[in-house]
């Protein structure tokens, strides 16, 4: 046979294909050629079909198919191996089990599988060529036999001694072709890329163990020899280990699959499991051996059982769900919110029993409908008809994103009107398409109607505020952000904040000044308070005089500001018109009333010359009434100064006490309905416009004179502490009421009540001493109380340097 592949290889010789294969075909060495790595056979002759048991059927089928009990048999894989590597594989007293006429049978073999290369090196074909060898080998075992047999009767031996000359020169000449053969056979074993073991007598004495065997069992070749339970003692019991028994007593192979097998490898007992097959050594009808051939597969059934596992975990897994879904449902059942299903047709596919109690409607009826029925009698919480796509699932579709708390109204026909919180997402199927939508809900019938009811009273609340001020804002807490505006129309109404509404409602001259008022009232949480010109509604300039109070939170901080405010614009203008006739006729008055005051000290020292006492105090007295009307003159013409900012300071040194004497000398010459008493006064230096300080104090001693009865006390008194001097006037008079003070100062402020009607008055001399005072950084202020009196005071600094110049 190796010179045909020899031929086959060699280039030198062509063969005529059909020429070789009739070759092959009557070669009485057993041949097969297999056409494909997986082993289809393309070629068989007679010697191999009958060495294989099979007729020529079997041609065109894979080695497996057409030998299924070669599995678990090293063969298929070794072919697969020659013709992958190329290198050819040879042994010799291989035992290999066939299926013949339905029995298994095991023969010896010596064989070899040899690959044919095309030109680039490629297998082409495999060459599979097989020699019967049992015949042989029985031979060998016969030999094996007599030597037992030598050993067995040794003393029966000594008494044959004849027949032992015989046997012995038998046996020796047998011997020498049993080393040959079993040599052989060990060669086959140990080459053999499968583990193989080789047990010999019913004790199973190891005869041979190959390489791959002893790594399988993790042990070293001194087991070979010994019976098998002695060298690997935790076979015993193991069923593995009990099939070999068994093949003494049924004679047949026995194969096992996935079979599990307690080895003691790296010093620990270890689960492996494997495939083998058990094939009886029949010698002379008798069974004198097993061949043992495994093949682990540990790790494929170790993937196997966690792919086993791992069905079990999803099993559970699967029950968790169910589980889980059936507690959902039962959630779903028990809910205290309405729950509904849609699909993208809106169609209502779900409702649970809370959704039917809200919606009054079993199941069954719900989901006959839409969410957009018109049954439901959808409206808007102001009560008006809810366009279809207004509703909360509408909007939640269009969008494809969760809304939460939209409320509608409901209104069954023979029910009452009922409101609807909802709270609704799209739901998608694993594919991340849209399916329809959920929605939760909840009956807030009673929370809408005290809402409503809330927005009732504040709107009342509103019309009453409005009703009492122009126009009412709310602001926040450092009023940058003005939140609203709503009133009549005298200023444009806002209903969102405005962060820019000082620029939109207050002209530009007057911010500075309201910032200020703004910042005072903030450092000192009161109520804000101020005059300041506006823009109105219709575009001009008006007036306003606005107050705001803080709401504060529970730590004290302010939340925000409620604020009124009045349109003072008439009264601002009716001031305007005052105060613009007084300049121009102060103005006119005075160039006259100079001219009169000169004739009237003309007249008096006329008068004294010509020895006409009578005539000059009549002159005297004019010339007192024209003083004190240039002082009123004055006094308009400083309003009308201090209006435009022009009023200045004649500042000197002088002794308060000197002026507060002057003062007194003036009213007992002109006071006589009151009794007017000035307290004992030391010297206070100060530094001040003398005659604007006197202005002041006349002023005071005049007003308790005018609002309290004849003949009551008015007392005068000046006095200094902590480096201040505080001038005072206190009567018994009518006195001013709380309200009144806070305006007290202001132009033209007069107090209205009865008793007022009778006394003369413009309601500018306390505000010209404000400004007198303020201008000289000092203190203004009063303490009355209605019907009892009022004590009008001021302060001013003392003039320290003074002190101790002149008068220290
Ligand atoms: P006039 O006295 O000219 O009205 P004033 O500016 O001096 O103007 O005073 C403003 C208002 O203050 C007065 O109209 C009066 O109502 C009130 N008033 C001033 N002084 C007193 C006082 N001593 N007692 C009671 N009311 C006073």
């Amino acid at each position: 046979m190796n010179n045909i592949s020899n031929y086959m290889s060699n280039n030198n010789y062509t063969f005529d294909s059909g020429v070789l294969l009739s070759v092959i075909s009557q070669s009485k060495e057993a041949m097969a050629i297999y056409t494909s790595e997986h082993l289809h056979i393309g070629f068989a002759n007679d010697a191999m079909l009958q060495l294989w048991g099979k007729d020529r059927s079997i041609i065109g089928k894979t080695f497996g198919a057409a030998l299924p009990e070669m599995i678990g048999q090293p063969f298929a894989d070794l072919l697969k191996a020659v013709w992958r590597s190329g290198e050819t594989y040879q042994a010799t007293d291989t035992p290999v089990t066939y299926e013949i006429d339905g029995k298994l049978k095991t023969s010896y073999f010596d064989f070899e599988y040899r690959v044919i290369q095309d030109a680039s090196q490629s297998s082409y074909c495999l060459l599979h060529t097989a020699a019967d060898v049992t015949e042989r080998l029985k031979t060998r075992n016969d030999v094996l036999e007599v030597n037992t047999q030598l050993i067995e009767t040794k003393e029966g031996l000594k008494q044959r001694n004849d027949q032992l000359d015989d046997a012995e020169h038998k046996a020796q000449s047998l011997q020498l072709r049993a080393d040959e053969n079993e040599f052989k056979y060990r060669t086959v074993i140990d080459q053999s890329p499968a583990a193989i073991i080789v047990f010999r007598g019913p004790e199973l004495y190891i005869d041979a163990a190959n390489a791959p065997m002893l790594q399988l069992l993790d042990q070293q070749p001194d087991i070979i020899g010994k019976p098998l339970l002695v060298a690997i003692p935790e076979l015993k019991g193991q069923p593995a280990c009990d099939l070999l028994y068994e093949i003494y007593r049924t004679g047949k192979p026995v194969y096992g699959y996935d079979t599990p097998v307690q080895l003691k490898r790296n010093d620990q007992v270890e689960t492996g499991y494997f495939n083998f097959s058990y094939t009886p050594l029949i010698e002379n009808g008798r069974i004198t051996g097993i061949v043992d051939m495994a093949v682990e597969v540990t790790e494929q059934v170790k993937a196997r059982q966690d792919l086993e596992k791992a069905l079990e975990e999803g099993n559970a897994l699967a029950k968790k769900v169910a589980d889980s879904e059936s507690r959902l449902q039962s959630i779903i059942n028990t809910m205290a919110e309405g729950m509904g299903i849609i699909n993208t047709d809106g169609d209502i596919i779900f409702a649970n029993p809370m959704a039917q109690r809200i919606l009054g409607l079993q199941q069954d009826e719900i989901t006959k409908r839409t969410f957009g029925d018109t049954r439901w009698q959808n409206l808007r919480v102001d009560g008006s008809p809810l366009p279809d796509h207004e509703h909360p699932m509408a909007v939640m579709m269009a969008a494809q994103q969760p809304v939460y708390d939209m409320e509608i109204g409901v209104k069954p026909p023979n029910a009452d009107r009922f409101y609807i919180s909802i709270n609704a997402a799209p739901l998608y199927d694993s594919e991340e398409k849209l399916i329809g939508g959920v929605a939760t809900f909840m009956d807030v019938t009673q929370r809408r109607e005290m809402l409503n009811q809330l927005a009732e009273r504040e709107s009342s609340f509103r019309s009453f505020l409005q009703a009492s001020t122009d126009l009412i804002y709310r602001m926040s807490p450092d009023w940058q952000n003005m939140y609203t505006l709503s009133g009549k129309n005298f200023l444009e109404s806002t209903d969102s904040p405005r962060s820019n509404w000082v620029q939109t409602y207050i002209p530009a001259e007057d911010r500075e000044k309201v910032w200020l008022a703004i910042h005072e009232a903030i450092a000192s949480k009161h109520a804000f308070n101020h005059e300041h010109q506006v823009f109105k509604a219709d575009g001009k300039i008006g007036w306003t005089h606005s107050r705001a109070v803080p709401m504060l939170d529970e730590n004290g901080q302010i939340k925000e500001w409620l604020g009124a405010a009045t349109d003072i614009t008439w009264r601002k203008e009716e001031e305007q018109r005052k105060q613009d006739f007084i300049g121009i006729v102060s103005h006119e008055l005075r160039s006259p009333l100079t001219a009169l005051n000169g004739y009237v000290q003309i007249l008096e020292l006329k008068a004294k010359k010509i020895n006409e006492p009578a005539i000059a105090d009549i002159a005297s007295k004019a010339k007192r009434q024209i003083d004190r009307m240039q002082t009123l003159i004055s006094g308009f013409l400083d309003i009308a100064r201090i209006g435009e900012g022009r009023i200045q300071l004649n500042l000197k040194r002088f002794d308060m006490a000197d002026l507060v004497r002057l003062a007194e000398e003036e009213s007992l010459a002109t006071i006589t309905s009151h009794r007017v008493i000035f307290a004992p006064i030391e010297h206070m230096p100060v530094e001040a416009d003398h005659d604007k300080i006197e202005q002041v104090i006349i002023n005071f001693i005049n007003n308790a004179v005018k609002y309290s009865p004849k003949g009551s006390e008015i007392n005068v008194s000046a006095v200094t502490q902590h480096g201040i001097v505080r001038v005072s006037v206190a009567d018994r008079g009518m006195g001013i009421s709380k309200k009144d003070q806070d305006h007290i100062f202001k132009r033209f402020y007069r107090v209205d009540r009865a008793e007022m009607q009778t006394v003369k008055g413009f309601g500018i001399g306390l505000f010209i001493c404000k400004e007198i005072i303020g201008l000289h950084h000092g203190k203004i202020g009063l303490t009355s109380k209605p019907n009892e009196g009022s004590e009008f005071w001021f302060e001013l600094p003392i003039d320290s340097s003074s002190l101790t110049a002149e008068f220290c």
